[in-house]
């Protein structure tokens, strides 16, 4: 499907800045209608120009390369891939432009065009898809724990040890703890881009995928679960570890998390992804799209160090040598 202003029947597309779908041609707002393709074979022909679109395997939607338009792939956002929810882009590309500008404007040492429009404008905003976990759990730990008491009496001096059983058991409940269905995209690149904000969820609307790329969970929530698992076996364990206090010393003799209920759910988070290409490398950056946290790791250029140096190096000569000439006038 594509989305069409009613206007000039441009490609309209959702405005993080509007929230809401917008004409980028005439400007119209929230003024579109949807256009399917008119047969139901052939998922990758585009539905305003006919065009055989390059699909990848998990691909649900991105622009056809022929005619601009943003395609939605109705079957891959509905049936078993419909999207319960998903976090709508809440930066848009200019904005987040000027973050990545504003954050590596100091980088002196990055090679020259990192910075630059054309390289910076390459960006996508991508939406991952995302499994949504919730437990409902049983936390117990069992412990003996120390208090020692000394004190001085005449000439001895007295020490005091009592031992505790220390037991606590709480049920604790996780809710929507993240892991990233996307093979393209790494794991722990993923963990990083998160927290996102989830009172900003949204129910699914193939509207919010227009201007956008976006991918249906690569695996099922089963593959991906003991990722948050572990998350929610770390947080338990902090969880029981901090209610237990005052102790001179503690021995853990028994710990046990167990899942009482389980429940999974599908959703997208947005992603802006700048890949820079320098020297046959590839250096990806990521904006969470709704926060604005990026990770990424700034290409150094080994000429622009040197010329750095180099400038130093002479600046340090100049100051060296007026110094010398000061001590000569002494
Ligand atoms: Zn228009
Ligand atoms: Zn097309």
């Amino acid at each position: 499907m594509i989305f069409k202003c009613k206007n000039c029947g441009g490609n309209a597309v959702y405005s993080p800045e509007k929230k809401m779908m917008v004409c980028p041609y005439c400007e119209s707002e929230n003024s579109y209608t949807r256009k399917d393709k008119e047969t139901t074979y052939g998922l990758e022909v585009c539905p305003e120009c006919g065009g055989t679109i390059p699909v990848e395997q998990y691909d649900s939607a991105m622009k056809c390369p022929y005619c601009d338009n943003s395609v939605i792939f109705n079957e891959r956002v509905e049936g078993q891939y419909l999207p319960k929810f998903l976090i709508p882009f809440e930066l848009g590309k200019e904005k987040v432009k000027e973050m990545i500008r504003d954050r590596f404007k100091k980088y002196t040492f990055a090679p020259a065009d990192f910075l630059s429009e054309a390289r910076l404008d390459s960006m996508k905003g991508i939406y991952v898809p995302f499994w949504f976990y919730d437990y409902q759990t049983n936390a117990v730990f069992e412990g003996e724990g120390t208090k020692v008491r000394s004190w001085t009496s005449g000439s001895y001096r007295y020490t005091e040890t009592s031992y505790y059983s220390v037991v606590r058991d709480m049920n604790i409940p996780f809710e929507k703890l993240p892991a990233d269905a996307s093979i393209k995209m790494d794991d722990s690149i993923m963990d990083l881009m998160e927290p996102y904000d989830y009172s900003k969820l949204k129910d699914f609307m193939p509207e919010y995928l227009s201007g956008f790329n976006a991918e249906y969970y690569n695996m099922p929530a089963e593959e991906v679960e003991n990722r948050a698992k572990q998350k929610m076996e770390g947080d338990a364990s902090a969880i029981l570890r901090s209610s237990v206090s005052g102790y001179s010393s503690l021995i853990t003799k028994n710990q046990n998390v167990r899942i009482l209920s389980r429940n999974s759910a599908y959703g997208l988070m947005p992603v802006w992804q700048y890949v820079y290409e320098y020297k046959n490398k590839a250096y990806p950056f990521y904006v969470n799209g709704e926060t604005g946290k990026i990770i990424g790791t700034v290409p150094l250029s080994k000429g622009k160090v040197w010329a750095y140096s180099l400038t130093l190096w002479v600046l340090l000569t100049v100051i060296f040598a007026a110094v010398k000439g000061i001590l000569g006038l002494l």
